[in-house]
């Protein structure tokens, strides 16, 4: 019996070292069953222990990208609001679009939505969408890892809040573990305080985190004074919110005293600088968050404000828009885009298991090629990574021990007939009648 049931040959690998990322060049990793076993150096481990082999002689093997907020069946509607401001980018077109969607609907979008983060080397993402169980069916077919939250506005009431606790109890654990499921309010200015307190509690009751987008422009901090004559923050505090894990989602607009009151709770941040950027939302307060000891971590958000489900975009976006936003060049160096995009990430999702390639994690692993013209020479390899590297150097794909992708062949997902499955959908959901919207974001005076 082979002691192995991967072994992956001859690459660089990203890794850390005291404490900082650096990447070690020619080296083995053997995998058995789902988890690193062994990173050694080239050829120490005989090849006969292992049921298959992969040469990535010349690739770098990074841990699987995490993305920490995505609505992921969302590239239904890819392209389909450009140039417009946020109220209109909502209620214009996101919730009317939305309002068409039927459940298969999202089970063909989900699997497209995977199909490109596995090329694009995501293995685990954090979605916040709606009909989840065809997103938890997607996720369990096609091999990924992801944390899924059902959305729920507070105009949906409570039985729809707890139709989202039945979700939550059917796939907690599920494939094999690889889904790990949340409560997912939409956002405090969408639930009530009331809802919010409700949310709160179930999630304890549970023993489950909540996901939930807050702070995303100065026009909602002001009209949340205004209304409630708290920020949305203190808002969540007060509902009880942060007494469960808790992943915000954006938080721009935060507040100094904020940051300091999220201290003291179980609260992550996830970061989609294309979205801000795009919609001209502003700068997070990225590095007031992180000196508070606030785990950071990169998402994509949804691709009708985002266009792609790229993480290392998101990852070289932040590092810029963070340099732009402090005009310094010294600000978001590259130790630092690391330690967000994968510690911070696996912490965000609670899930400290993968992020990093080192013996006993979960093997989600990532060979991206390094032979492209664009990344040589190699002086500096994790520059490489940040800002000079695209999702199509991504040549081979595990996560949790099995392979997704391989030599740039997808293994899991028929991508020709989720295009044609998707095609047949397109006349019927890209209809859009004002009227009728899932919900109405509110007029904010940015
Ligand atoms: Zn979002």
């Amino acid at each position: 019996m082979p002691t192995y049931d991967l072994l992956i040959t001859g690459c660089d690998v990203l890794t850390r070292q005291d404490g900082s990322y650096v990447v070690v060049n020619d080296r083995d990793i053997a995998i058995a069953a789902n988890r690193i076993r062994a990173i050694a150096p080239a050829g120490q481990i005989d090849r006969a222990q292992a049921r298959e082999a992969i040469d990535a002689a010349g690739m770098l093997a990074i841990p699987g990208l995490i993305n920490c907020h995505t609505h992921a069946p969302m590239v239904l509607f890819r392209g389909l609001a450009e140039d417009v401001p946020i109220e209109s980018w909502f209620n214009d077109y996101i919730w009317p679009l939305e309002s068409n969607e039927e459940p298969e609907d999202i089970y063909w979008g989900a699997l497209l939505a995977i199909a490109e983060m596995i090329q694009s080397g995501v293995t685990t993402f954090a979605d916040h969408y709606f009909f989840c169980d065809e997103i938890a069916a997607a996720v369990e077919e096609s091999g990924v890892r992801a944390n899924i939250g059902w959305a729920v506005f507070g105009h949906e009431g409570i039985e729809k809040l707890d139709a989202t606790c039945e979700f939550v109890r059917r796939w907690q654990g599920g494939a094999g573990g690889r889904i790990t499921t949340w409560l997912a309010p939409h956002s405090p200015y969408l639930c009530d305080g009331d809802f919010l307190r409700a949310t709160a509690e179930r999630a304890k009751a549970l023993g489950v985190g909540i996901h939930i987008h807050c702070s995303e422009t100065q026009g909602q901090v002001a009209l949340s004074l205004k209304q409630h004559g708290v920020t949305p923050a203190v808002m969540l505090q007060q509902a009880g919110v942060f007494e469960a894990p808790t992943l915000l989602a954006h938080g721009i607009a935060l507040t100094h005293d904020d940051i300091a009151m999220l201290k003291g709770y179980d609260v992550a941040v996830a970061q989609c600088p294309k979205t801000y950027l795009k919609l001209a939302m502003g700068t997070a307060p990225v590095r007031a968050m992180r000196q508070a000891g606030i785990v950071v971590g990169i998402g994509t958000d949804g691709v009708v404000s985002s266009n792609t489900l790229d993480v290392l975009e998101q990852m070289r976006l932040l590092a810029l828009d963070q340099k732009q936003a402090a005009r310094d060049s010294t600000v978001m160096p590259l130790q630092e885009v690391m330690a967000i995009a994968f510690e911070g990430g696996a912490r965000a999702l609670r899930l400290p298991e993968i992020g990093e390639l080192a013996e006993g994690k979960l093997a989600d692993i990532v060979l991206m090629r390094q032979d492209g013209a664009h990344l040589f020479p190699r002086y500096n390899a994790i520059a490489n990574l940040v800002y000079s590297a695209r999702a199509g150097d991504v040549d081979t794909v595990i996560c949790d021990g099995k392979l997704l992708m391989r030599y740039g062949r997808l293994l899991t997902i028929d991508l020709p007939r989720v295009r044609a499955e998707i095609t047949r959908r397109l006349r019927r959901l890209n209809q859009r009648v004002a009227e009728k919207r899932l919900a109405t974001y509110p007029v904010t005076q940015d």
